[in-house]
């Protein structure tokens, strides 16, 4: 009988259970975690509520592999280290990145393996399980970065959603003389108001409908905020360019109408990245894209070789984090975090094994 150890086990949309779970063993090139925290994402939460792209509409067209454990945004301490595991020690910190690439096909071939077509995002499978648990494996083809010992929970908890929002703004190709809009002041948009500031462009823009929330957007280097249930955003945003529109739109709250309020708010050749996750379908005025503007449509998925320079960024304090984890729950308080990180007055909440 192995060990047992918590875990919040994902068995089927709105059925969660915190229970005993065994405890993983690290075999070869194999490392387990004692996690430290775990944030939840919005694709946890998503999860929990049954999403389409992670439960599928059949057996075949699932994602998710269930049960398992959830949780991709941990971070833990080396307790134990398979034969040829790597150049760590008993007691390093570690954050592993949250896809498990394979290594073999033709995206990670080409170095491409943020979009591997047979990874595991932790979480959803049960040869990746995540980090709301007490233990996690670090498997052979995992991608690990050590954790600096200064760093703050909230910070190391911070490393993989910062990393995913430097990725999208890295997309966008920020250029000096560019008037960026960055639209959902959450974790990761405040994060990313953050990294675009770094590469001082003509103005930044923040969008969000909470002022609490711009507030946090203009502390983290938004040069203007505007609040979309109080303005016409698209017309504010003319108003601060001469009439011509942003350079660049990053879309990062998931909602529909920002991706529109976004066609409308960019100039001529503008660039649009889309980071946000959406609940539903979007429908909008393709012409924008094609016939009037002359768009550049980019998408961002997880973060691709960005984790070192997030991690070098927080060391260095180019990269701010005051703020971003708004409310810490213990792992077995799970059900009521999930309900906090839905309420959209709270910023990122992390659970604690
Ligand atoms: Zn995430
Ligand atoms: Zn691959």
């Amino acid at each position: 009988m192995s060990e047992m150890m918590k875990a919040l086990v994902s068995y089927a949309p709105y059925d969660y259970r915190y229970e005993d779970y065994p405890k993983p063993e690290a075999g070869p090139g194999e490392i387990v975690l004692k996690v430290k925290g775990c944030g939840i994402c919005a694709g946890d939460v998503k999860a929990y509520h049954g999403g389409i792209r992670i439960w599928g509409t059949s057996e075949e067209s699932r994602y998710i592999e269930a049960p398992c454990i959830g949780g991709h945004e941990f971070y833990g301490e080396v307790v134990e280290l398979g034969e040829g595991a790597g150049d760590y020690s008993i007691g390093d910190l570690l954050v592993s990145e949250q896809i498990v690439p394979c290594n073999e096909c033709e995206f990670c071939k080409r170095g491409i393996y943020w979009m591997c077509t047979r990874s595991a995002v932790f979480g959803f499978k049960q040869y990746a399980n995540g980090g709301f648990s007490q233990y996690v494996k670090l498997g052979k083809n995992c991608i690990n970065h050590k954790v600096p010992g200064e760093f703050t929970a909230e910070q190391a908890v911070l490393i993989e959603p910062i990393a995913c929002g430097m990725h999208a703004v890295e997309k966008a190709m920020i250029q000096h003389s560019d008037v960026v809009v960055i639209a959902g002041l959450g974790a990761i948009g405040t994060s990313m108001v953050n990294i675009a500031a770094l590469h001082l462009p003509k103005l930044i823009i923040g969008i969000d409908i909470l002022e609490s929330r711009l507030e946090m957007g203009k502390k983290y280097g938004a040069d203007a905020v505007l609040n979309g249930t109080k303005c016409n955003v698209a017309e504010e945003i003319r108003k601060l360019t001469g009439g011509l529109g942003c350079d660049v739109y990053i879309e990062a709250s998931g909602s529909p109408r920002s991706v529109t309020q976004g066609m409308d708010s960019l100039k001529n050749c503008g660039r649009y990245v889309q980071m946000g996750v959406f609940a539903e379908e979007v429908t909008a005025d393709w012409n924008i894209i094609g016939d009037g503007k002359e768009l550049n449509i980019i998408g961002s998925h997880l973060s691709g070789l960005t984790y070192e320079s997030v991690i070098h960024g927080i060391k260095n304090g180019a990269i701010k984090t005051e703020g971003l984890i708004s409310h810490k729950f213990p792992l077995e308080d799970w059900a009521a975090g999930f309900k906090e990180a839905e309420s959209r007055n709270s910023m990122k909440i992390m659970l604690v094994p």
